[in-house]
């Protein structure tokens, strides 16, 4: 397994390394809206759900950081509030084929697609401050520059590589290497800082998923970026926003964050519960 720089929370969900779905989306679900806005602030999810959503939080709580869970201060949810409701990409581009600006555009249009599907379930949900969540790329990693073609106006492009060799974003500009928020040695400026990598790689099977972002076998993001949902992407997102990996609790029936192949209300809700209960912490 080849992961330039550990993540807490990947480690901590121990086989979030190597992700295989059982499943392969085939491209042709269309995710449902189930987005209705709800009034009611605190915990209050269905009773049919209560408690092995319990079960869940009790074994993260319990689980990560040495049952310290709010310790660790790099959940995605973090970044959102670091960069006032917006995350930048860095795209890591472990192939040797050329991308089109078109594809590029497509990129992050289907990151902010995936970006929405799981948050529609906070908007307007206790409290969360922001009505959408931008995705922005700001940067992309590639080992030749000529890989890019068409404009690179408004992106940075990096040609740094990790120990093993793999092109990286500049880590002066991540926000993994400086969870403080000085971006001073980044040489597009804090405004170009990336909080997440999207890393696309070749030489690889599966999935992973952190705090630091997530990597994707490339011939399933390939798929991922004509179908909806995209599956692999929102499950690996699933551990950027804090979620385990494959933790099945007693009831809960087929999720994402489980073996399931898109976002469903038990995801929704363990999702919301990670903003309820990080809000409390942080005071946000
Ligand atoms: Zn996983």
């Amino acid at each position: 397994m080849r992961v330039s720089s550990i993540p807490l929370i990947a480690a901590l969900a121990g086989s979030s390394t190597a992700l295989y779905l059982k499943s392969t989306p085939d491209g042709s679900i269309e995710a449902p809206n189930r987005f209705v806005k709800r009034q009611n602030d605190g915990w209050n999810p269905p009773s049919n759900i209560a408690a092995p959503l319990k079960e869940v939080w009790d074994h993260v709580s319990s689980t990560y950081n040495g049952g310290n869970i709010f310790g660790f201060k790099n959940y995605g949810w973090d970044q959102i509030m670091a960069n006032n409701g917006q995350i930048n990409y860095c795209v890591r581009w472990e192939s040797s084929q050329t991308v089109s600006e078109a594809l590029r555009t497509q990129i992050e249009a289907k990151a902010q697609e995936a970006y929405d599907d799981w948050f529609t379930w906070v908007y307007g949900y206790n409290g969360f401050p922001f009505s959408n969540i931008k995705v922005k790329v700001v940067g992309w990693a590639v080992s030749d520059k000529s890989l890019l073609q068409g404009s690179t106006a408004g992106i940075q492009v990096y040609t740094d590589k990790d120990s093993e060799g793999i092109p990286q974003c500049a880590p002066a500009c991540g926000r993994f290497f400086h969870q403080d928020g000085d971006y001073s040695g980044c040489s597009g400026g804090a405004a170009n800082h990336y909080d997440q990598s999207l890393w696309i790689s070749e030489d690889f099977g599966g999935g992973a998923g952190g705090d630091w972002g997530q990597r994707i076998q490339k011939s399933i993001f390939d798929r991922e970026i004509q179908a909806r949902p995209m599956t692999y992407m929102q499950h690996e997102m699933g551990h950027t926003f804090g979620m385990d990996d494959y933790w099945k609790p007693t009831g809960a029936g087929a999720f994402i964050m489980d073996e399931g192949l898109e976002i469903v209300d038990f995801d929704g809700w363990m999702f919301r519960n990670f903003w309820y209960e990080l809000k409390q912490n942080r005071g946000w």
